[in-house]
This record gives C-alpha cells, structure tokens and sequence, in this order.
C-alpha cells in the first residue's frame, strides 16, 4: 500500500542554512577541545596502530586453533565446528593420526586441512561452543587486513599461530608436525 509523505515546509529561519552550519561547527569545535583537555589516557581516540585499543572482556576477535605444550594441535577433526557454523566458512578434511608422544593418551583424528574464511565469519563464536575439545578460541586481536581476497582464507597454520607473538611461543610449521598415521588395514568378516 503507497504512503503518502508530507512535504515539510522550511521555514524562513531555515532556509538562511547558515544557523545550522554554524551549530553544526560549535558542536564539532566543542568535541575538539574536549578531546584536546582529557588527558591521553582517557581519551576515546587513540594513536593506531602505536597504540592498540584493549577490547572487553568477551570480544570475540580472530581465531586461534590451540595446542597442547609440545606444539600439536588439539584439534580433533570431528566436524562440530563446521556443522555450527552458520556462515559456512570453515572447511576441515580429517585425517588419522596416532599421538606418539601420548600427549591426548589415545588414538585420535587431527585436521590434515583446517580453513576459515575471515570474510564469510561473523564471529558469532559458535564454534568456540560447539567445539567438545576447547580447541578453538575467539580472542581479542581484531586486526584483519590483506591486500587480496585469498590471503584472507586461513589455514591450519595460520590459525595456530595467530597468537604467536603475544603469547611469546615459537611459530609452527608443517615441518615440526608429526607425520599421519598408516593407513590401517581392517579385517572384514
Ligand atoms: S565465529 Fe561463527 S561464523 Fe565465524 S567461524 Fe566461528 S561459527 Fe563460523
Ligand atoms: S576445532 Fe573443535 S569442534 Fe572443530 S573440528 Fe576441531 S575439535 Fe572439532
């Protein structure tokens, strides 16, 4: 059904414009010199990327996929995450791997590809829930840029090392991973 939209009348005051440029310039001016007065601590606008803004608790900023204390990942490959996620973004292809260093004690899955796409994510943290192992983590870092589409794809790699350096740990590479376990041979009745 069309609704008809009163046209509004300005009135003479109105139409000089120049009050309301003027009121607009005062309110400006007004923020300015008040941000100038506040001391830096206090002040809403900070020196990015010197300075980085510290986000409340509960921020749900770029992923991490975390690892136990000899660098593999705790990830178990069980799809939990990528069935939750409402944007579709996350791709894992599982692969069999035993732990010989019995880190998780048995004999697990582990991710052989583990991809989100930042530019599809919402960052909703539905994976973080579903996730039965507490292997992926939304934290606090909220700077995500690239200069092309692609590189915004992340790996398995890259979202274990998204916290590298605050955390202080040493990057992780394909080369430090153990290989996959032997295909297995099963007996059939
Ligand atoms: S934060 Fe939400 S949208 Fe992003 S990967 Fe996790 S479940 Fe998907
Ligand atoms: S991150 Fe968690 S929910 Fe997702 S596949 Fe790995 S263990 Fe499963």
């Amino acid at each position: 059904m069309a609704t008809l939209v009163k046209k509004i009348q300005l009135s003479w005051w109105d139409r000089l414009y120049f009050p309301s440029v003027l009121k607009g310039m005062w309110i400006t001016w007004g923020h300015f010199i008040r941000q100038i007065l506040t001391p830096t601590s206090k002040r809403f606008t900070i020196q990015y990327p010197e300075m980085k803004k510290e986000m409340p608790e509960g921020y749900r900023g770029l992923h991490e996929l975390k690892q136990f204390e000899d660098g593999s990942i705790k990830c178990v490959a069980c799809f939990m995450c990528q069935e939750a996620c409402p944007a579709r973004c996350i791709t894992i292809e599982a692969e069999e791997f035993s732990d010989l260093n019995f880190t998780q004690g048995f004999e697990e899955k582990r991710p052989k590809v583990f991809k989100i796409d930042m530019l599809r994510c919402i960052y909703c943290g539905m994976c973080e829930e579903a996730c039965p192992k507490d292997a992926i983590w939304l934290r606090k870092d909220y700077e995500l840029a690239a200069y092309d589409r692609l590189s915004l794809n992340y790996g398995k790699w890259d979202l274990m090392n998204t916290y590298a350096d605050t955390d202080g740990k040493p990057i992780q590479t394909e080369s430090s991973e153990l290989p996959p376990s032997p295909p297995r041979n099963f007996v059939t009745m």
